[in-house]
């Protein structure tokens, strides 16, 4: 497997710290709204590299905070009159709701930042007490001065950063550049208890206690968001390293933004879109197949045009699966024959071809170029109105391939698909209409059918159904 690696700006071959064993931390959500298709987008790109990951036979311990106290909720829970932790449960709610509605694989461990608080605290008086931070009415700040490596990550120039930084500047910070690691409560804020008085923990000391914790000094990956690279990543690296004295991860990955007419998603440019409001106009395996039709470091752009296109496309695959279905279920041959064997041989270069995609960087939108492949070579060496042409043996592998690679990506094609026990059930009631001869009850049935996207095709061996392209 090779990873493209920010802090080397290459692709490199991964190797564990422990054979067999990856230690990974993604930064979460900060919970105080809905999560935007943006979110979704990182949520699902990590998703696939794990899986990929677990699929090569490593075991995957994988890491993602909830940053459950921050301005942003304490200003929503204002907004909408009830607690700051009444506004983060509801959102940490939303937020697995909405990545288990995507097929979204939980993670090992969600740490919370208020359920940590000791261990904070602890790394916060570590800096202090190696002189990497220093209090400062009520703050205590990180001392970039004193770390050598600042900016490594970014590859941002000292003065750059300083012009940066200068934009809003705490009399209290004796640099601009320095960044807060605890800061004062103000009245009615939640609050804890600590060496330098009341208050909370900056934003950034959370990801570094929490991946301390749970995976040790030293990560394999840690991945996040491609605007979390400066300054977030570049001030944990800063604290991680500076408090355990041992690099903080090896492999760093950054997912890419998610554009609306070509312009990064944000509310303030007024063209951002939740996935709820998403998912009110397209299925939710679509939405994740969309994300995937591009390389997870790539912007993608999001159109309704693009997610039809991602919808019909993903048709094709459940199409291809379910004539093999059909296939199997009427055909009379059992076993392959020798010119099926020699075709099964060829199809070994889809799965190849697929795990050569994903090995290079998981480049899922080449691995869907080879499920697609596999997909002709089913509808040129399978006839779905003659059944009886190729033995269920042969179907019946083709279909595992498909589930295998659709598996791979996180598509569940085997599973019981919702709609098809009752689209089963109307076929059947179909059928029994136009046995008895009344047609008009059998037309509306197919109308009924029709308006749900289901076509029918009646062929020799009965009836077939399949989504409209
Ligand atoms: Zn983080």
């Amino acid at each position: 497997m090779k990873i493209y690696n920010t802090m080397t700006r290459r692709k490199e071959d991964f190797v564990p710290i422990t054979p067999g064993e990856i230690k990974m931390y993604t930064c979460g959500q900060t919970v105080y709204n809905d999560i935007h298709i943006g979110n979704a987008r990182f949520y699902v790109a990590f998703d696939a590299i794990r899986r990929y990951m677990e699929y090569k036979g490593y075991r995957v311990r994988f890491v993602q905070n909830f940053t459950d106290v921050d301005d942003k909720i304490i200003r929503r829970a204002s907004e909408e009159k009830i607690t700051p932790q009444e506004v983060a449960e509801k959102y940490i709610r939303h937020t697995l709701e909405d990545t288990d509605a995507l097929s979204v694989t939980r993670a090992t461990v969600n740490p919370l930042a208020t359920e940590e608080m000791p261990e904070i605290i602890k790394m916060v008086q570590t800096l202090v007490d190696k002189g990497f931070a220093y209090a400062a009415n009520g703050h205590v700040f990180f001392d970039t001065s004193k770390s050598a490596e600042y900016g490594k990550l970014s590859k941002k120039q000292i003065d750059e950063l300083e012009a940066g930084a200068r934009v809003e500047v705490n009399p209290d910070k004796r640099s601009p550049m320095d960044f807060v690691l605890w800061k004062p409560d103000k009245p009615g804020d939640p609050k804890w208890e600590s060496p330098w008085g009341t208050g909370r923990p900056g934003w950034h000391i959370e990801c570094s206690t929490m991946a301390k914790k749970y995976l040790g000094e030293t990560i394999d990956i840690h991945g996040g968001g491609q605007d979390l690279m400066f300054p977030h990543h570049e001030n944990e690296i800063a604290q991680s390293e500076a408090a355990n004295g041992a690099e903080f991860a090896r492999y760093w990955m950054h997912s890419g933004i998610i554009t609306s007419g070509h312009k990064k998603m944000s509310k303030s440019v007024g063209n951002f879109s939740t996935l709820r409001e998403v998912a009110e106009k397209f299925p939710y395996d679509v939405i994740r197949f969309f994300f995937l039709s591009g390389h997870y470091r790539m912007p993608i752009e999001y159109s309704e045009e693009l997610l039809a296109s991602a919808q019909s496309g993903l048709t094709r695959i459940k199409n291809a699966r379910g004539a093999l279905a059909f296939i199997m279920e009427n055909t009379e041959k059992p076993a392959l024959s020798d010119a099926e064997k020699a075709l099964l041989s060829q199809a070994e270069r889809f799965p190849a071809g697929f795990e050569a995609a994903m090995d290079d960087d998981f480049n899922t939108a080449d691995a869907i170029t080879a499920i697609f492949e596999l997909v002709r070579f089913i509808h040129s060496n399978t006839d779905v109105n003659n059944p009886g042409g190729v033995s269920r043996a042969f179907a019946e592998a083709l279909m595992a391939q498909t589930d295998k690679l659709c598996g791979i990506l996180g598509f569940d094609l085997s599973g019981p698909q919702q709609t098809d026990a009752e689209v089963e059930a109307l076929i059947a009631q179909r059928q029994a209409a136009r046995k008895n001869k009344d047609w008009a009850a059998a037309d509306r049935i197919r109308d009924e059918l029709n308006a749900r996207g289901i076509v029918l095709e009646d062929t020799a061996g009965g009836v077939r159904w399949s989504y409209k392209k």
